[in-house]
């Protein structure tokens, strides 16, 4: 990568909303345009489009939106892996509205296998995001979604792709996931939104840390450099425009970062391209 080559940029981690956000044509342009070559949409909440949950069933409408999303986006000739499966944040909602956990974990189970479902059709290629509040919750929220997400991790092993995980914070909730992983045999479980400085401590648990694009918390990760993917976490809500990273100003931080001889272009490549490229099992663009 030469000082005016393009970088290739994938997003291991982001949202659309096709409904209110940017506009997927609009967005896909802009991340093209960027080098963008990969972007890993992840289903957003279902409260985001009105979808009302009284069955797993009703999750469908929410993967559904998803894929035609996705498949919008892939006009542009990115490469767009799907994730699909209720955020913790669904489990959280449904026990604070008063609804009994064991019942909760049994609609979100049974969510994640009507999207384990789709992923055996090829319709999605794998699942999440499933784990952890990252607020402070009561104990039985906790333990709820501590159990559907452990349902998602055998899930995910027995299919063999990617899974998502979104943690609390700490080396705990990571070493719960990695011991779990371990025991059903994923091997593809991503921690999304990883904090940089312990992005080694998930690769070294045998994760895929997937990192925060951001200048320092890439800096903070660079033993993890040879086994971690970057996100953007984009969400597309216009009303939270500085909430995230804009996917499409990826490529400015890594630029910045080879050019004050901080990265190599290899390792960069490794970061954007080849770590995504195997992750999904997909052809590198390089
Ligand atoms: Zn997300």
């Amino acid at each position: 990568m030469s000082e005016n080559r393009i970088i290739y940029v994938g997003d291991n981690h982001g949202h659309l909303n096709p409904l209110e956000g940017m506009g997927v044509e609009n967005f896909a342009k802009r991340f093209r345009a960027s080098g963008g070559w990969l972007y890993v949409l992840v289903n957003l909440l279902s409260w985001n489009f009105n979808i009302r949950i009284k069955s797993p069933q009703d999750y469908r409408k929410l993967y559904d939106i998803t894929i035609s999303t996705a498949k919008e986006l892939r006009r542009s000739g990115l490469i767009v892996p799907v994730i699909i499966g209720p955020h913790p944040a669904e489990a959280t909602k449904k026990i604070e509205e008063g609804v009994e956990p064991s019942e909760v974990a049994e609609l979100m189970i049974k969510a994640y296998e009507l999207a384990a479902k789709y992923v055996k059709l090829g319709r999605a290629q794998g699942l999440g995001e499933a784990g952890r509040p990252h607020r402070p919750v009561s104990k039985k929220v906790m333990e709820t979604c501590t159990e559907i997400m452990f349902k998602a991790i055998e899930l995910a092993a027995e299919l063999d792709v990617p899974l998502h995980l979104h943690l609390d914070a700490g080396k705990k909730p990571i070493e719960l996931a990695a011991q779990s992983a371990r025991k059903v045999g994923a091997s593809k479980v991503v921690v999304h939104h990883v904090r940089g400085e312990l992005a080694y401590y998930a690769a070294y648990l045998g994760l895929v840390p997937s990192v925060p694009a951001r200048r320092n918390e890439i800096l903070a990760a660079k033993r993890a450099w040879d086994k971690m993917v970057v996100e953007s976490d984009f969400l597309d809500d216009p009303r939270r425009p500085g909430a995230v990273v804009a996917p499409w100003s990826i490529s400015k931080t890594f630029r910045r970062l080879l050019n004050t001889g901080q990265m190599s272009c290899r390792q960069a490549e490794k970061i954007l391209v080849h770590n995504p490229a195997k992750l999904y099992s997909v052809k590198p663009v390089l």
